[in-house]
């Protein structure tokens, strides 16, 4: 049985005070993961420190043209908020592919960027896990492997992020907004979580003194063309097996700009610059997406269980843009 103490702070100085004065103290918000890795006993925090009365649940435009999102605002209150559904459509659909309404209505922008990996055995206390206990191994290696990741996976773990609303982020080019005992700094999306490599166990590069204070998104939200497209085994609360979020900007059908991210396939939100590159100045065809999509998953290496995700991720990509360019189409198929 877990036994842990609990504190409640209403500023962000004083969560930091509070969390650093205890050795293995963890935040809660919404707890829609964190209850869940109690229970299991995957961790075993000493004291709850509880920030849902910081003031952190603001939905608010920034003076560059973008919108700064409070790491407290609900992931409900991001999905229905005007601002984003006219600026940024892109984040309400990825939010509203996730989970339930109920959970929607609890889980947190902070706690959606730090959820952990759903790999049964991280949930599973008897049996090893890098992940969970460094140096113990890695049975999804050998073991059931549907779920797991493709790409940027190592010897040591195969997990994947499990977040819809962070695939969205990173098509978009948030940043996150940080406050720790040094002061407040930002990193983009891009380099908030990590790749197991040989520390599984870390899954992103958060300080542990330090609190995630808000999101930030820049001027370009792709809200013409745009889609999410998520394949799971379930039609409803079910984590991706494959998802992309894309955002294309053009000229005619020449593509100026073009992001996509795919979720489901590796320990983050699975970018490359280079491919999205290469598609800027073509024509927005099957032909180029192909390409795009040969080099975006150039690498891919599936497993026993889950090989068929390399395919279904060239899909998952060519459907993305298909729907993101031709909205009549969304409209027209089931
Ligand atoms: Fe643990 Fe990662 Fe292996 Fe899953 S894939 S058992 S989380 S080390």
């Amino acid at each position: 049985m877990n036994r842990f103490s609990y504190s409640r702070a209403s500023a962000v100085s004083q969560a930091l005070d509070q969390h650093r004065a205890h050795a293995g103290a963890a935040f809660i918000a919404g707890g829609t993961n964190l209850v869940d890795l109690l229970r299991e006993e995957v961790t075993h925090p000493a004291l709850l420190v509880d920030i849902n009365r910081l003031p952190l649940r603001q939905i608010e435009a920034t003076g560059a043209g973008g919108l700064k999102i409070g790491a407290l605002a609900t992931n409900s209150a991001v999905a229905y908020d005007d601002m984003v559904v006219r600026r940024y459509p892109l984040l309400a659909k990825a939010i509203l592919a996730g989970a339930s309404a109920q959970i929607r209505n609890a889980a947190t922008v902070g706690g959606n960027l730090l959820q952990r990996t759903r790999c049964h055995y991280f949930y599973d206390a008897g049996t090893p896990c890098n992940k969970r206990e460094p140096g113990t191994g890695c049975p999804a290696l050998e073991g059931v492997s549907r779920i797991h990741a493709i790409l940027g996976a190592s010897d040591q773990c195969i997990a994947v992020h499990p977040s819809d609303m962070c695939v969205a982020l990173a098509a978009l080019d948030a940043t996150v907004h940080l406050a720790g005992k040094d002061g407040t700094r930002t990193l983009a999306f891009a380099d908030f979580h990590r790749l197991p490599g040989d520390t599984p166990n870390r899954d992103s590069n958060l300080r542990d003194d330090e609190l995630i204070t808000a999101i930030e998104l820049p001027k370009q939200g792709f809200a013409t063309h745009h889609a999410y497209v998520k394949v799971r085994d379930r039609a409803s609360y079910a984590f991706a097996l494959v998802s992309a979020a894309v955002g294309v900007e053009l000229d005619g059908d020449t593509i100026v700009n073009a992001h996509c991210a795919l979720g489901g396939v590796a320990h983050k939100p699975w970018r490359d610059p280079a491919a999205e590159a290469s598609l800027r100045g073509q024509r927005l065809d099957a032909a180029s997406v192909r390409d795009f999509s040969a080099m975006l998953l150039r690498g891919a290496q599936g497993r026993r269980d889950n090989a068929f995700k390399i395919e279904l991720s060239a899909r998952v990509i060519a459907r993305a843009f298909e729907l993101a360019t031709q909205p009549s189409f969304e409209e027209s198929t089931p």
